[in-house]
């Protein structure tokens, strides 16, 4: 079994949620403008480190989307997010902050680390680079608010980052944020992350994975009000039995209704 990030921190967030979206197979629908807005800014960030025209693949990728019927939030239409992507880009190369060298091997990078004779873990790390002169593992992030800074060293808290450098085995990690506004701004956010913080990320992924393979699935659905993970949960239609919902806001995918391979789970 190949484990993941996006897996562990499922599973953290509700243990049922985990067994929907991998055992079960039922998915979010992608019809977020925001989520399909980030994988083409992402394009056009490599286009800028290859020297090519980034731009001009902002606009390449963004337009597969435009006639699809996407959520847009926050008064968001599809001009104004190539807008508002053209004006970071252009923040950005201005900001001159961030050094990669050899795009090619250090863009996109995939981690793997064997965990046990059957399971591995595999992560895709954004960038490893130069951050103000500093070398980081660096993650992209657009979004429509800015990321909190206070208090200060708050970043160092930030599970991707811990699990990202227990990969890598790099101290020096980094977000750089895009932060779509009425007037657009680049966050450079760096922290560094200790030893005692990867050693206890491996032990949270062993005692994970412990959980899973033994079919723990309780859903933890008891936290009150007003941070009640169920209220934006994707999956809630299927935790209260509305079909309606479900077909809002999920897919199957195909195949996954074979559940035979559950038998195969050391108890
Ligand atoms: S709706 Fe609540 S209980 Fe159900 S999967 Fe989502 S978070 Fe868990």
């Amino acid at each position: 079994m190949t484990y993941s990030y996006t897996q562990i921190s499922q599973y953290l967030t509700c243990p049922r949620r985990y067994r929907h979206r991998y055992l079960d197979g039922w998915q979010e629908k992608d019809t977020r403008a925001a989520m399909g807005f980030g994988r083409a800014f992402e394009r056009a960030l490599t286009a800028y480190f290859l020297r090519e025209d980034a731009a001009g693949v902002l606009f390449r990728e963004w337009a597969a989307y435009q006639n699809q019927p996407l959520h847009y939030s926050n008064g968001d239409s599809w001009d104004r997010m190539l807008q508002q992507g053209i004006q970071l880009l252009d923040r950005f190369c201005q900001d001159g902050r961030i050094r990669i060298r050899q795009p090619r091997r250090n863009l996109q990078i995939k981690f793997s680390r064997p965990l046990s004779e059957n399971n591995d873990f595999v992560a895709y790390i954004d960038a490893i680079g130069k951050v103000d002169d500093t070398r980081c593992l660096i993650e992209w992030k657009t979004t429509s608010s800015r990321y909190p800074e206070e208090p200060d060293g708050l970043l160092a808290l930030d599970p991707q980052l811990v699990c990202y450098s227990w990969m890598t085995g790099i101290p020096e990690v980094a977000q750089i944020v895009f932060v779509r506004k009425r007037l657009v701004e680049v966050q450079y956010l760096r922290t560094t992350i200790t030893d005692e913080q990867r050693q206890e990320f491996g032990q949270l992924v062993a005692d994970t994975i412990g959980r899973i393979e033994s079919a723990q699935f309780l859903p933890h659905s008891g936290i009150r009000f007003p941070q009640n993970p169920c209220s934006t949960c994707p999956y809630v239609g299927l935790c209260l039995g509305k079909q309606q919902l479900v077909e809002i806001d999920l897919v199957r995918r195909p195949g996954a209704e074979n559940l035979g391979w559950l038998d195969e789970l050391t108890y």
